[in-house]
């Protein structure tokens, strides 16, 4: 009986300890596999792709929401990424009014209640949109704010900024190394400013007409002007047509700027009326710094 009663004794307490091995075995699997694994980061537009990548290195995962060549003003997201973004970690939206996160904001957050919305334009100040006052129709819609606050490299050292408190705030123990480069594209960005600065220096016609208005905290920035060719999101009419080839000759506009995400044909139409050309310039490349450099040498061709 008592020996048999310590046997028991020996292998239930044996038993426990396979057990408890067993359990600490699997919960070091699941940490390992979670340290292992990159931060899931959505992003509205291709531009902020480049901002999250630098900053968080070989720590994230990003997917874009608006691929390149769709605009952020009507791009509808997949099932695929309706479920990339139930799956992430971090929703990084650019939270100027862009109309995709207008529309698609609410619906896509609800899929995942543990996300954390980092708003990019946090201390930014929004400036009206461009061209609001060029046309006498009655209808036109004052204070309406101009979504495209990345357009600026100052504005984007602050998108950064909001980017990096984010990646800090999901993963604290990398709180340096998101610090660091942080810092040392906030450098790339600062020097980016500043060679645009240069660049345009001396330039005495400063004024430039672009189809999309995607252009405007660019303009703010460096003292330009910018026609925009769209009226409120469509074609111009015949009249504001007219008026707008009046404006490129009273300027000396040669070069009519249009965009690959929207139809040249009016952009076209212009050109043409003034003896012009027409250059495409981009406000959504991935290639966020390379871009608005070669923007600096588009502009500064034209303008000169
Ligand atoms: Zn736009």
């Amino acid at each position: 009986m008592r020996v048999n009663r310590l046997a028991t004794r020996v292998l239930t307490a044996l038993a426990l300890l396979l057990i408890a091995v067993l359990i600490a075995f699997v919960v070091s699997c699941v940490q390992e596999e979670e340290a292992s694994g990159k931060i899931g980061v959505i992003v509205t537009i291709p531009p902020q792709a480049e901002f999250v990548e630098k900053v968080g290195g070989e720590n994230v995962d990003v997917t874009v929401m608006v691929p390149p060549g769709a605009s952020p003003h009507t791009y509808e997201p997949t099932p695929n990424q309706m479920t990339n973004v139930a799956r992430a970690e971090m929703y990084v939206k650019v939270g100027s009014g862009v109309e995709f996160e207008l529309v698609w904001m609410d619906r896509l957050i609800a899929q995942n209640d543990d996300i954390l919305v980092v708003d990019c334009s946090k201390g930014i100040q929004l400036i009206e949109m461009a061209g609001a006052h060029e046309y006498e129709g009655e209808d036109y819609e004052h204070g309406t704010m101009d979504p495209h606050i990345w357009m600026s490299p100052l504005n984007a050292r602050i998108m950064v900024q909001n980017i990096c408190d984010g990646l800090v705030q999901i993963d604290p123990d990398n709180r340096a190394y998101y610090e660091a480069n942080r810092d040392a594209y906030s450098q790339s960005l600062a020097q980016l400013d500043q060679d645009i600065r240069d660049g345009l220096y001396g330039v005495t016609n400063r004024t430039f007409m672009v189809y999309h208005p995607a252009f405007g905290y660019f303009a703010e920035a460096y003292e330009l002007t910018m026609l925009p060719i769209e009226e409120e999101g469509k074609e111009p009419t015949a009249s504001g047509l007219a008026h707008l080839i009046d404006q490129a000759k009273e300027h000396n506009i040669k070069v009519i700027f249009a965009s690959p995400q929207f139809n040249p044909q009016s952009a076209e139409v212009i050109a043409d009326e003034i003896g012009g050309s027409v250059v495409f310039i981009d406000s959504l490349a991935g290639d966020y710094v390379e871009n608005l450099r070669t923007l600096l040498g588009e502009l500064g061709e034209a303008m000169r």
